[in-house]
């Protein structure tokens, strides 16, 4: 077979992998340790509250999180066969389906893959595993706008894309330039919004108390300077990072206020997502 012959053939399992997902969503950022992955992880648990069927695929080479966040070890990934491909089955946790490049490989690893390879092992990750009927596929980019995320984004066509950024990060260049990369004539993935995480602070003891630490009302202005919608404010919180931590992300707990945060995210998500297609 010739080269584009066998690019062709790939283009096409990829489209028929992608075929039985409603709504793909790329959720990106400018830099790492923004929240990308909380953000991500939060996003896809609400929307399951509201019953939604949904995968999450961590895609982020540079720090695959999924394995942390729902407290999966290394689990064993089973595959089965369809149509004379062998398949990866997602491990299901809260009511999710879920895939990370953290399963695939030691710890270490991704970091030390360049271009072709981590986009190879990605493209194989996502297209050969047999995600089902999904309504939204939640795919928690890596950070930044290099070949990786470019080679993503032209081989799945994402329906949508987030970007996820914290007040600190608002001045700086590259959160413009990764949402500029989804905005591209040539790209052209519609960019659903913008949520700020880690932008206010609320003490336990006083629930209706919001202090804007780095500043307030940056992420509006900035979607508003770059004509994007804004989708809300997720508070820097301890019981986030010990959720996280604990492998248990804060959206399962449903009282609490990060909870509810997460959940109006979901909502305007959806919403928009009635307008992108
Ligand atoms: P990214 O995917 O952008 O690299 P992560 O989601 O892995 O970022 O988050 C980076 C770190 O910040 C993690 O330790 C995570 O627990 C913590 N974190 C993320 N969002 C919050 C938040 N809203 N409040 C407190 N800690 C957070």
């Amino acid at each position: 077979m010739n080269p584009f012959e066998e690019q062709k053939k790939k283009q096409e399992r990829i489209d028929a992998s992608m075929k039985s997902i409603n709504c793909l969503i790329a959720v990106g950022s400018g830099k790492g340790g923004v929240g990308k992955s909380t953000v991500s992880a939060n996003l896809a648990l609400s929307l399951a509250k509201e019953g939604y069927r949904v995968g999450l695929a961590d895609a982020d080479v540079y720090g695959p999180s999924i394995p942390t966040l729902f407290n999966i070890d290394k689990a064993d990934v089973m595959v089965t066969e369809k149509d004379g491909q062998e398949l990866m089955l997602p491990i299901e946790k809260f009511g999710i389906k879920l895939m990370s490049i953290g399963f695939m490989v030691d710890e270490n690893a991704p970091l030390m893959w360049r271009g072709p390879m981590a986009s190879n092992a990605l493209t194989q990750m996502l297209s050969e595993t047999l995600w089902g009927e999904l309504d939204f596929l939640i795919l928690d980019m890596p950070p930044g706008t290099g070949d990786i995320q470019l080679t993503l984004i032209q081989s799945f066509h994402p329906h949508g894309s987030i970007f996820v950024c914290t007040p600190q990060q608002l001045a700086v260049a590259d959160v413009r330039r990764a949402i500029n990369m989804f905005d591209n004539e040539n790209i052209k993935v519609p960019v659903m919004g913008l949520v700020e995480n880690m932008s206010y602070f609320t003490p336990s003891d006083m629930p209706d108390k919001k202090y804007y630490i780095f500043g307030q009302d940056g992420g509006k202005k900035l979607a508003q300077e770059l004509n994007i919608d804004f989708l809300g404010e997720i508070p820097i919180s301890q019981s986030v990072s010990e959720c996280n931590d604990n492998g248990n992300p804060i959206a399962m707990l449903f009282d609490y206020t990060e909870a509810k945060a997460f959940m109006q995210l979901a909502n305007k998500v959806v919403e928009k997502s009635k307008t992108i297609k």
